[in-house]
């Protein structure tokens, strides 16, 4: 029922959202600002004297909150419970918000919660007809190399395989979740674990992307009929373009895989809205992993994320026009 609308739209969105521009932000552009709202769901940016128009399936204006966003992400979160696989990506440059949008802060919780607890509140109000039972895993990418985060140990690395029912991956910790005390669990142990794998938090988050799995299996206890679906939350790795100069050595190594990873989710997403007979999921890590949850009968919703400033007009132009390719041909 819920899926509805979904469908009529088709199966890949994009959202962009901008974020407000901070205080210090504020004081430096004087508040002179580069990006405009002239019409719902389209932006302008002004920049060199030129402004570029952009059009989205929504568009979110500093001033829209969490529940905004997550009102038009819901239907696509329920879904999973009928057994549709899901990505929802937040795409942009560090600092940008994507962290924001889908974890946000605790006393204003972002995408991740919000889907969490919908899913809960639905199992609870189908108990009488139907079994579910959701699990979760938290991973991350870095350097194309896939790290469980509910383990200590750094030297587990894990590799996605190609089965008979979609892909997986062995040996990843997949964790039965029963209410948002399990799931705050999952995510804390990750939280933890991350952090020893890196020297610097807030760098190594920027460049490596994480992903927060929940796996659904649900059993019709008057037809029993099964279902199963999965929802990927995806806080991808800073899209900013690493300057020639200033990038050797590990950063240079980082630069590249970020690169290559993006431009391959950008293909595959490119590939899959204008039907190309062949759909590139093998060039990276991250599209290899998620497979089975793009194209097909999947769902898939881009959070474009944008950080206001005017001095980044050109990271924003080139945001944008990634945004813009994935969502048509
Ligand atoms: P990213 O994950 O893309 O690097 P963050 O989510 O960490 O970016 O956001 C950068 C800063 O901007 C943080 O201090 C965050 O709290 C703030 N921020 C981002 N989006 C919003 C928003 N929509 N409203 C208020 N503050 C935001
Ligand atoms: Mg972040």
């Amino acid at each position: 029922l819920h899926n509805t609308l979904a469908e009529l739209k088709g199966q890949i969105r994009v959202f962009c959202r901008v974020r407000p521009l901070s205080s210090k932000e504020l004081a430096k552009c004087g508040g002179e600002e580069a990006i405009h709202f002239p019409e719902e769901d389209m932006l302008v940016v002004s920049a060199g004297g030129g402004d570029k128009e952009y059009e989205f399936d929504r568009v979110y204006a500093p001033d829209q909150g969490q529940v905004n966003v997550f009102v038009d992400t819901e239907p696509l979160v329920t879904s999973v419970l009928d057994g549709y696989n899901v990505c929802i990506f937040a795409y942009g440059q560090t600092g940008s918000g994507k962290t924001h949008t889908m974890e946000g802060p605790s006393a204003d919780p972002g995408v991740n919660s919000r889907a969490l607890a919908e899913l809960f509140k639905i199992v609870e109000e189908r108990r009488d007809v139907e079994e579910i039972t959701i699990s979760a895993s938290l991973l991350e990418i870095y350097n194309e190399t896939i790290r469980d985060l509910m383990t200590k140990d750094k030297d587990k690395k894990l590799d996605v395989r190609q089965g008979s029912d979609g892909v997986h991956v062995p040996d990843l910790t997949i964790t039965e979740v029963h209410d948002m005390d399990g799931v705050n669990e999952v995510i804390d142990t990750g939280k933890k674990n991350r952090t020893t794998f890196a020297t610097n938090m807030n760098e190594h988050s920027s460049r490596s992307h994480s992903i927060l799995s929940i796996y659904i299996v649900s059993r019709n206890k008057v037809t029993g009929v099964n279902a199963k679906g999965k929802l990927h939350l995806v806080d991808l790795a800073g899209s900013e373009r690493v300057g020639k100069t200033d990038a050797t050595g590990d950063r240079l190594k980082e630069a590249q895989a970020i690169n290559k990873s993006l431009s391959a989710l950008g293909d595959v997403i490119s590939a899959l809205t204008g039907k190309a007979s062949h759909v590139p999921y093998r060039n990276s890590k991250l599209t290899y992993l998620l497979q089975d949850s793009l194209g097909g009968d999947s769902k898939t919703l881009m959070f474009v994320n944008i950080n206001p400033a005017p001095e980044n007009c050109q990271e924003t132009i080139c945001s944008l026009n990634f945004a813009q390719r994935v969502r048509n041909v």
